[in-house]
């Protein structure tokens, strides 16, 4: 790692030299608003809207489309705004720096953009009203209600900081805002000597450098003092606040308690450390004492809000419980308070600890990462640390401070001296959750007062304005703008022939083992193939894959069993892996996974032996508590999953591997959700719970399964052939045979048309048919259908004009559904009405050859996207299951590459203007016009 600071600016850049392809760059600066009107979210939105040197529309969402970034995007924090992209083409990477440079220090900040995007007055026959993309997307995120719990907490225990304010902005203040004053932020906030390079990679640092100081530092001379977040006031003593969040029904068991601790600075490498000891001590498993107290207290539940949290620059520790009566939030609060007191003097075993920093030295190794580029990841994680002025060098290499913790934890006074600390502290808390089933219909009740309140004061000349602005606004969008002086790569650029996957060959003891860059890890995966379980099997073959890991094993209670896997192995999992054979037949595999260090070969396979061998279900209470957690969590999360729902509802009926998504975790799978809620009334029910759950073990076990193991160098060899010893075939092959027996196809389902409702401020719209499959001669043309409605239609009618956060096409080749979305919309009637334009648009348009070869190029990309080694030797066995070799996927490939627009408008009218389309929308109210769908209450699905 190498940190550079530019002499005159004092632009800080941090280089860290990797092997692999990709090159990761990002670009931060401090943002400390003092006001919730969402002004870092808002210039984040416009700075990506135009710049000097690109002075086009959009020229982020046009590079999504020109470029083959395997990442881009654009975050706002708390406390900071950062810019990252991710590429493995070095052009391509000069490119979007160029881009993101000029975007970030000269946007062109257009008033018109800052409609659009931000928030603005619309007038709809005479009445007044708000849109804006930022405006509707905050109204989704506010749809959690984690968001009002959070803030709730923070705005008091980080009061008199910029934690205080909620820096996406609250749809109510977000009118606040001018575009004055988000041209001063940008001013004050956004130059070099506020600015944080950061660049990961094989390419030189110099060569990075020489671009930012050419195209920025040469041209932006301001200097001015670092920005760095305020630390909030210590407290003389614990406090008390109340904090409303949102719930659907107002329900009696829906109060919560929740204490939040102030701790130091999060970036003192020290601090960050002992917070995460403490969580792993206190709540890392089922048997740590604070969570196995809050888990058999026989009422209420862990909150998810457990833990440390470094995202601000004062760490917090939370302990909280949920889903409680008003009558046991005391109750709670001494049950917690009882058990600190008591860790005090007991302690946790040291094996425990060591767990804690074995995950910690695994996670540093581990190359997998959550959704973004492994690269880009680790510089996100260092960034809060530079940007707080902590030790960078620590942030990116901790195996000094983890040795030092080693010999911490070996005195057992050291975590007994953790917890009397949160004892003793001052800077605590105590917060007391209040379900409000009036929450957003009481924003609501405020925003058409304000709006009221404006409407009263406009005079003539305003609503001129008003109407000014909007057709001002629609000629902007409609205005075809010149992308020339954009950087593009073309189809003839990128690799004719797909990427290589680990290829699957069929395998003495279906053992199957690989050598990949792991970083020394090694991973291995136990897969069934259950696919001839019968449909009405399906809801509980995933209660099975959702419980098995909390339940307990042969000679251990679920407790101990948790305790033991966690000092085993770092990552542990069941999955169910459901998918679909070019003829549509769903296939089902369930795979029980495990990964840990190189020296933890016997671990990782006492583990799946264990968990997959010797489960057990007795264990009645903790079935009763884990089933009460389902039902609960998913009562509390309809109006958040109202997307997914409104996708599964909209695709079940078109493909069997969608059905079979729906019939488990989309609106067909609520009512077992009210099915289980009854049944863990009673000691019979859960009896029989018990049952079906070892009845769906023994069908599972019945099946020979196969082994996929990979690590470093020989690793993964080693690793197959202790597992193929551990589990061989069943002595009854018939029933094996029957395995792979497809099961019966169930009888179509009638198309989609219905509002799903559940209280909410935002719609997600979908609508979906019926195509061919990723085999099919038409396949290419889907896929590059999807992105050029995206791109020329969906994404200004449904972003732009509409103010939906999202909307877009998209078609899965590996189950046949073409469909197309909008997310966090404020319209529903009027979507649809533009699914319906977006056809005939596409039909009726001559689009250029660069608009095609960017539609070709959003395909490319999404197909290249890198995977983790191991991603990458799952993906390949998938692929292999699912019958889609090589040639398969040249063919598709090809046929992308070689798309014209007679295919495209050929396939477009075939499978979409002319096929039948299925319907399913979340609704947030059902006062508006519905487009004839049909109401679906989902509390009342769930059995609320
Ligand atoms: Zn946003």
């Amino acid at each position: 790692m190498e940190d550079y600071l530019a002499p005159v600016s004092g632009a800080r850049h941090i280089h860290l030299t990797t092997s692999g392809a990709e090159m990761a760059f990002l670009v931060a600066f401090p943002t400390v608003p003092d006001a919730s009107d969402g002004r870092a979210h808002i210039l984040e939105h416009l700075a990506l809207c135009g710049s000097q040197r690109y002075p086009v529309r959009d020229p982020f969402f046009a590079m999504l489309r020109r470029s083959t970034a395997t990442f881009m995007n654009a975050f706002t924090y708390a406390d900071r705004t950062v810019y990252p992209f991710v590429s493995t083409d070095t052009n391509d990477f000069f490119n979007l720096l160029d881009v993101y440079l000029d975007a970030a220090f000269f946007p062109k900040l257009d008033y018109l953009n800052f409609l659009q995007e931000g928030w603005r007055y619309t007038l709809t026959d005479g009445a007044l009203g708000y849109q804006g993309v930022v405006f509707n997307e905050m109204k989704g995120a506010f749809a959690d209600p984690g968001h009002a719990l959070y803030k709730g907490l923070t705005s008091t225990i980080l009061s008199g900081t910029t934690y205080e304010v909620d820096s996406g902005g609250d749809p109510l203040a977000i009118p606040e805002l001018t575009h004055q004053m988000l041209k001063d932020f940008h001013a004050s906030h956004y130059h070099p000597s506020q600015a944080i390079f950061m660049t990961a990679g094989p390419m030189p640092a110099a060569d990075v450098q020489a671009r930012i100081s050419e195209r920025v530092l040469a041209r932006q001379t301001d200097v001015s003092k670092r920005r760095i977040p305020q630390l909030a006031s210590a407290f003389t003593a614990p406090q008390r606040n109340t904090v409303r969040i949102p719930s659907q029904q107002g329900r009696d068991n829906e109060f919560g308690l929740q204490i939040t601790w102030l701790m130091n600075e999060s970036a003192i490498p020290k601090v960050a450390f002992e917070a995460n000891l403490l969580s792993a001590g206190l709540l890392g498993d089922a048997a740590a004492p604070l969570m196995h107290a809050m888990e058999t207290a026989g009422y209420g539940r862990p909150s998810g809000f457990n833990g440390h949290d470094d995202s601000a620059r004062q760490m917090l520790f939370h302990v909280g419980m949920e889903g409680l009566t008003e009558a046991q939030v005391p109750l709670a609060e001494a049950h917690i308070w009882a058990t600190l007191e008591r860790v005090a003097e007991e302690g946790v075993p040291h094996a425990t600890l060591q767990a804690a920093l074995r995950d910690l030295k695994y996670s540093q190794r581990n190359t997998r990462s959550g959704g973004m580029p492994n690269v880009l990841e680790r510089l996100l994680i260092a960034l809060p640390v530079a940007m707080r002025e902590g030790d960078v060098v620590t942030a990116f290499d901790s195996d000094a401070i983890l040795q030092e913790m080693e010999r911490d934890i070996a005195d057992p006074a050291y975590f007994k001296s953790l917890v009397r600390h949160l004892l003793t502290s001052p800077g605590r808390l105590v917060s007391s959750i209040v379900p409000d089933a009036g929450y957003f219909s009481d924003r609501n009740a405020l925003e058409t007062a304000r709006l009221a309140q404006v409407s009263a004061t406009l005079t003539d000349a305003d609503r001129a304005r008003i109407a000014a602005d909007t057709a001002a606004l629609e000629a902007h969008q409609q205005t075809p703008f010149d992308t020339q002086a954009l950087p593009r790569i073309r189809p003839g650029d990128v690799s004719a022939e797909p990427r290589t996957l680990p290829a699957i060959a069929p395998a003495v003891d279906d053992a199957h083992a690989f050598s990949i860059a792991s970083n020394g890890i090694s991973s291995a995966s136990i897969v069934y193939d259950v696919s001839g379980m019968p449909a009405a099997d399906w809801p509980w073959l995933a209660l099975y894959t959702q419980l098995r890991d909390d339940l307990g094993i042969e000679g251990r209670d679920y407790a101990d069993a948790g305790a033991w896997r966690q000092r085993m192995v770092p990552s542990f999992s069941f999955e169910l892996q459901p998918f679909q054979m070019p003829d549509g037949a769903l296939r089902i595999d369930l795979a029980v996974s495990a990964s840990g260090l190189r020296e933890e070969h016997a671990n990782i396979a006492s583990v799946l032996t264990a968990y997959i061998a010797r489960p057990r279900f007795d264990e009645h209470v903790r079935l009763r508590y884990l089933l009460e957690r389902k039902v609960e969590n998913t009562l509390d999360g309809l109006a958040q999953a109202g997307n997914q729902y409104a996708s599964m509802a909209v695709s079940a009926p078109l493909a069997p591997v969608r059905r079979f998504q729906d019939a488990i975790a989309g609106p067909t799978s609520l009512p077992f959700n009210a099915q289980l809620k009854a049944l863990s009334a009673t000691p019979e029910g859960l009896a029989q719970v018990a049952a079906e759950l070892a009845r769906i073990h023994a069908a599972i076990l019945a099946r020979r399964p196969s082994i996929l193991c990979a690590g470093s160098g020989e690793d993964g060899h080693e690793l197959a052939r202790l597992l193929a010893a551990a589990f061989p075939a069943p002595v009854d092959t018939a029933d094996a045979s029957a395995a792979v027996r497809a099961p019966v196809p169930a009888a179509p389902l009638p198309l989609a048309n219905v509002a799903l409702h559940a209280a909410g401020q935002v719609n997600h719209c979908a609508i979906a048919w019926a195509v061919p499959m990723m085999h099919d001669a038409d396949a290419g043309a889907l896929s590059v259908a999807a992105e050029l409605i995206t791109n020329q239609v969906l994404h200004t009618a449904l972003r732009e004009a509409g103010g939906a956060y999202g909307g877009n096409a998209g078609y899965a080749s590996d189950s046949g559904v073409f469909s197309m979305a909008s997310y966090r919309d404020p319209r529903l009637a009027a979507t649809y009405r533009d699914f319906d334009m977006a056809l005939d648009t596409i039909l009726a348009t001559e689009y250029s050859d660069e608009q095609l070869e960017e539609a070709i190029i959003g395909v490319i990309k999404k197909l290249d996207k890198p995977e983790a080694p191991w991603d990458a030797v799952r993906l390949g066995w998938r692929m292999h299951r699912r019958g889609t070799d090589l040639a398969t996927r040249q063919r598709f490939r090809h046929s992308v590459l070689a798309c014209t627009q007679e295919q495209v408008k050929a396939v477009v009218l075939t499978y979409l203007k002319n096929g039948n389309a299925s319907r399913a929308a979340f609704a947030g109210n059902t006062t508006q016009d519905l487009a004839g769908l049909e109401v679906l209450d989902l509390s009342v699905a769930a059995g609320a």
